[in-house]
């Protein structure tokens, strides 16, 4: 059996998502948009997810757009928001976004749009001051992730929300890796727009949210038929958005106890390396984290090699590192934060989930303080 420590790229399905979505496809395949009955009870199971994904972070129901999945919920909030304020030619961003922000961000660069990529410090803050400063008459958006899906470290979202709303600029939160790992609630944490996807919350891949505050202007990016609202057209992937309802139905119900229990595996993870392993250094320790994740440099070594021999051995966790070009790229997000590059290399991200178990931890170390000593001896 695997043990599978790379949740923050994806999680495992839940079985009852699985069995919501099976009748789906054999049975419930009408167009929901047909008049006919069938057609109008897939309508109505999409309603019921509406209101189930809605709930998880206490929106109105008619505040949730249901898209392809994060990508496409983050590329139509900040395109969709300039294109609703044509005028408007600013936007504002951090240093460590995902490839999602990060590359529209150029992309809207060479559109000729003005784009401010606001720094971290080594705990990965955002620097809520050079925010302040930042923000003009012509800033449209300002986006930035909630919880960084390579640290987990989590930015203080309510200042930058309270930053911006003091000079009326609408935020957009990506809540990809965050939206049912902790509690988020619209009402107490008023975002413009908030980005989240199923396949991160035991949900079905291809399926994602938009929340669109009630009254913000917001252009469609898909010219098409009148689905949501006729801000997303194209016919609804129905059996995917029933299973994003039930998880994130199940994502609500999750115990607080259970998220304390996660976030102890990752530290007795963080301690019984911290006590085997001298070379480890654990990324953004004092920060407030995610509490499934841990990103751990290892110093002088590489990130592909470890995880190769930790894969041979049936873990399966992720680097925080890219390969391009044939050489082994330190991660954009760790060189932001001023990460040596010598522990970038070797950075190595653990995500658990509601899943993972002590036994498995207890392997993992083990397995890991066995990998760390071969590479180490080989590189001396
Ligand atoms: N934003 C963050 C923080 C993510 O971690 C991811 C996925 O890794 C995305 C956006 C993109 O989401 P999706 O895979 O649903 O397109």
């Amino acid at each position: 059996m695997v043990i599978y420590l790379d949740n923050n790229a994806t999680t495992r399905p839940l079985d009852c998502v699985i069995e919501a979505m099976l009748p789906i496809m054999r049975e419930g395949f009408a167009n929901p948009s047909s008049l006919h009955r069938p057609g109008q009870d897939a309508r109505h199971r999409i309603d019921i997810a509406r209101e189930q994904v809605a709930s998880l972070i206490n929106a109105e129901p008619k505040e949730i757009l249901f898209t392809s999945g994060g990508t496409e919920s983050i590329n139509l909030a900040i395109r969709g928001i300039m294109a609703a304020s044509p005028n408007k030619r600013h936007v504002i961003t951090s240093t460590v976004e995902h490839a999602a922000v990060h590359s529209l961000a150029g992309q809207l660069r060479r559109e000729n749009v003005a784009v401010d990529e606001i720094s971290v410090d080594e705990d990965g803050r955002l620097d809520t001051d050079e925010l302040e400063d930042k923000i003009t008459q012509q800033t449209a958006v300002i986006s930035v992730a909630h919880a960084n899906n390579e640290t987990g470290i989590l930015f203080d979202v309510r200042r930058v929300i309270e930053i911006a709303s003091q000079k009326g600029v609408p935020v957009h939160l990506d809540a990809v890796q965050s939206a049912g790992k902790i509690p988020l609630d619209v009402k107490q944490l008023p975002a413009t727009l908030l980005s989240f996807s199923a396949h991160k919350l035991h949900g079905p891949k291809g399926v994602g949210a938009l929340y669109l505050r009630r009254r913000t202007r917001l252009s469609p990016m898909l010219m098409g038929g009148q689905q949501e609202a006729g801000l997303r057209p194209g016919t609804e992937n129905t059996p995917g958005i029933v299973g994003f309802g039930i998880a994130a139905q199940e994502a609500a119900r999750l115990d607080p106890a259970e998220s304390e229990s996660i976030r102890c595996l990752r530290d007795d993870l963080e301690t019984r390396i911290k006590a085997t392993i001298p070379c480890a250094r654990i990324i953004g320790e004092s920060a407030n984290r995610l509490c499934n994740t841990s990103s751990i440099g290892f110093e002088r070594l590489a990130a592909d090699a470890i995880l190769l021999l930790l894969s041979e051995q049936g873990i399966a966790a992720s680097a925080g590192s890219a390969c391009s070009s044939g050489a082994i790229e330190p991660s954009r997000v760790l060189n932001a934060m001023g990460i040596p590059p010598e522990i970038a290399h070797g950075a190595i991200r653990f995500s658990l989930s509601r899943f993972t178990t002590k036994t498995e931890i207890e392997r993992t170390a083990q397995v890991l303080s066995q990998v760390v000593g071969r590479l180490s001896s080989l590189a001396h």
